[in-house]
């Protein structure tokens, strides 16, 4: 009997591309993985050529499983037998493998990454391909194979396995340093945070509310969101700003129609204060273009045009189907359309211009004097460390 040991065989994505800052992308890859899987004790993460084994106690591999879907980073993964590179215990592993399975057809495909292990990729398929077929009975088909039985020889160890499942690909959190991202209740902006998190970067969060003209009930709600997407990042930092007295002098002073616009400067100003105090060189929001009149090219311009660092707009040519389907997947969407009260709605013009420009805009504030009032909710600022959900 040869020594075959279950674990978990993981295959990174686009890391694997990135030359010369690819350990560094491997050593933040397995660090969140080690992060992800921590609640179930004990685990063992190993790096090996290309791929990253973990190794788990018995009873544990479900959890796991689905766990690491929600490392970003991961091209794929398996329930694998690890063995000694060796055939003979390639061949017993093999048979495990498939133990349980009935397939129309099968294909065996061995990678030799480890040249020291001396038969060629071809003559293991062979050897194996033969095995399965004289046990099963199954016909060999190269080409669209039912089940496909997989042999990776790395690093002075064998992997066999034939379930790949898919990871969610992209970039693992933190090779893109940080950003702020505006979370509302809504739909959009969890998704929006997600992307960024989905191309490597850690996301701090920023929202504002109108309290008490808002409830502390639509405050929670956002809480909730920032331990939604911790899944996909770890513990996430929020920061809730009172918007409501600047919004009562907009309405008080600025016609009706350029509200929202102020507003969102308004909310953009303060959010780029909190990512310089961040150290984060840019923003994100939900935002779709054309979605609703504040989203039209030349307001979205005109938004830009009063932040001191980038705004990202990763949804900027989503449709809402194409949003809503990605809130899904991610486990947002549920918790996004619960009901709450949105500091944007209230007061809301019945109708907003939808090409505003800079200079119209900047003009308004000037008159309104809107730095104390500014200063002030920056003064409020409550910051919380969010966890993220199990
Ligand atoms: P969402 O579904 O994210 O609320 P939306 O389609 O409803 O987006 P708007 O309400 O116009 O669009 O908001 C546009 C973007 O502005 C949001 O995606 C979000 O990034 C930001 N935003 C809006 N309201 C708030 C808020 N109260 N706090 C923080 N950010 C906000
Ligand atoms: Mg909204």
């Amino acid at each position: 009997m040869a020594d075959l040991s279950p674990c978990l065989l993981v295959h990174y994505a686009e890391i694997g591309l990135k030359g010369r800052n690819r350990p560094l992308f491997e050593r933040r890859l397995i660090a969140n993985i080690e992060h992800g899987l921590a609640p179930i004790s004990p685990v063992r993460v190993r790096r090996l050529y290309g791929r990253v084994m973990v190794e788990l106690e018995p009873g544990h591999e479900e959890e796991a499983i689905a766990r690491l879907r929600r490392v970003f980073g991961i091209a794929y993964f398996a329930p694998a037998l690890a063995c000694p590179p060796e055939m003979e215990a390639i061949r017993e592993a093999a048979l495990r493998v498939i133990e349980g399975h009935t397939a129309a057809s099968f294909a065996v495909r061995a990678k030799r990454a480890d040249k020291s292990f001396p038969h060629p990729s071809q003559e293991i398929n062979q050897e194996i391909g033969g095995l399965v077929a004289r046990e099963t009975g199954w016909p060999v088909n190269l080409g669209d194979p039912a089940l496909t039985v997989r042999i990776e020889v790395v690093d002075r160890r064998c992997f066999v396995f034939c379930d790949r499942m898919e990871g969610r690909r992209g970039l693992p959190v933190g090779v893109s340093g940080q950003v702020v991202a505006l979370l509302s209740g809504g739909i959009d902006s969890p998704v929006a945070a997600a992307r960024m998190m989905r191309r490597g970067c850690r996301v701090s969060f920023v929202h504002f509310h109108s309290f008490p003209y808002t409830n502390a009930a639509s405050q929670e709600k956002v809480v909730g969101l920032v331990g939604l997407l911790g899944r996909y990042q770890g513990p996430g930092e929020l920061h809730q700003i009172p918007l409501l007295d600047i919004q009562r002098h907009i309405v008080g002073h600025a016609p009706s129609s350029l509200r929202v616009l102020l507003y969102r400067r308004a909310m953009v100003r303060l959010a780029a204060e909190i990512a310089r105090r961040l150290k984060a060189p840019a923003l994100v929001t939900g935002e779709s273009l054309g979605q609703v009149a504040s989203q039209t090219l030349a307001n979205l311009t005109a938004v830009d045009r009063c932040s001191p660092i980038p705004i990202l707009r990763p949804l900027l040519g989503w449709d809402k189907e194409e949003i809503i389907d990605e809130a899904k997947r991610l486990g947002t969407f549920d918790l996004s359309i619960e009901p709450h009260e949105d500091c944007c709605s209230f007061l809301e013009p019945k109708e907003p211009a939808t090409r505003s420009t800079d200079r119209k805009l900047s003009a308004v504030e000037h008159a309104l004097e809107l730095e104390p009032l500014l200063a002030a909710a920056l003064a409020q600022v409550e910051v919380r460390v969010v966890e993220a959900e199990a």
